[in-house]
């Protein structure tokens, strides 16, 4: 017991190394928010050493191989190449993502892609109800694209490469949160199949097909966690049977791993399981503190094989950046339930911690 206890890494006390991913996620900004984000990624991201940004475009883009999948209003690719220019200069990567598979359409609207290609929809039967409520009778949170339709993924793959070049990254963030309809009774191509197999069957494909150009799939990591084994409900962890897929995808696949209300330890989770993770909280400081300490804590404390697949933190912004930039640059120090406080927290105890 002695001699295992002089043998071992830990080391308490010591200055901790810098956690590899210091990141921030929000939606990407409308044309006529770009400078204000951008004087944000100036004066406050790049002085807290955020390294990553994540920024949700979806259908906010002019694309060229799509047009009909333009939404309304969209940043122009000179607009883009202004947030990749400011990236560069503060050595943030920059990561856009567009969601894939679920998310496909919001209480009362459909999103682009199913409004363009209603074909694609898992669930066709579903109506999008005119006043939206939850919980309802459809079960309809948001609609699902059919991962076995034979003419998405061509369609797909060309909005993501699109994307990833204009963006210049070397990673997509595909989302894949929060999907309840998969394998589908309704569908013709899916009903029946396993849900755990769907969903790691289009978790491959797109990993798959980002890495013939070098780049990496990232993900959220809620449909992997079994929602009713740890009690973690069917929000931030799956209650319809996906979450063997943990066991199908490719290790290489990155883990955005959100849990706002708890801190619940499921990095660790993920890292056994032989996949790079990063905790994402939300809105509430105190948890983010306690997550950006045990993420310390894991990469003091795991193996020396397991101790770099925690690769840090990721404040997620789940408003507007017109929003959440009200809310930053005017907060009462005294909201708890605030997202800008949460960020604050998060980039106060890593620097803390360093
Ligand atoms: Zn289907």
């Amino acid at each position: 017991m002695f001699a295992f206890l002089v043998g071992t890494v830990y080391s308490a006390g010591a200055q901790n190394e810098a956690l590899p991913i210091r990141g921030f996620c929000i939606s990407a900004p409308k044309p006529d928010e770009l400078n204000d984000f951008i004087k944000f990624v100036d004066e406050e991201l790049a002085p807290r050493q955020v390294n990553t940004l994540i920024l949700r475009i979806d259908y906010n883009y002019q694309f060229e191989s799509h047009p009909e999948l333009r939404d309304q209003i969209t940043l122009s690719k000179a607009d883009v190449k202004r947030l990749v220019e400011v990236c560069k200069k503060q050595n943030i990567r920059l990561i856009p993502q567009i969601n894939m598979l679920g998310h496909q359409s919001w209480a009362g609207k459909i999103g682009k892609l199913l409004e363009v290609y209603p074909e694609f929809d898992e669930t066709p039967n579903v109506k999008i109800p005119e006043k939206y409520v939850w919980p309802n009778a459809d079960g309809l949170y948001c609609k699902s694209y059919c991962p076995l339709h034979p003419e998405l993924h061509q369609i797909l793959f060309d909005l993501i490469d699109e994307i990833c070049d204009v963006f210049e990254s070397d990673a997509f963030h595909a989302g894949m949160d929060e999907v309840f309809y998969i394998g589908h009774d309704s569908c013709p191509r899916c009903s029946g199949l396993d849900k755990a197999d769907l969903f790691a069957g289009e978790v491959n494909r797109i990993r798959n097909h980002l890495a013939e150009k070098n780049r990496k799939l990232w993900i959220w990591g809620d449909r992997l966690i079994d929602g009713k084994t740890t009690g973690m409900g069917m929000w931030e962890a799956s209650m319809n049977n996906t979450y063997r897929a943990i066991d199908m995808i490719a290790k290489d696949v990155m883990i955005c791993d959100w849990h706002y209300d708890r801190p619940d330890q499921t990095a660790v989770y993920f890292a056994m399981k032989g996949f790079n993770v990063v905790t994402c909280p939300w809105n509430k400081a105190q948890v983010a503190a306690v997550q950006t300490e045990d993420m310390f804590r894991f990469r003091q404390s795991a193996t020396p094989e397991m101790k770099d697949r925690f690769q840090g933190m990721l404040q997620t912004v789940w408003s507007g950046v017109g929003p959440f930039l009200k809310e930053f640059y005017n907060l009462k120090q005294s909201d708890d339930h605030s997202v800008s406080n949460c960020f604050r927290a998060t980039f106060d105890t890593i620097h803390k911690k360093n």
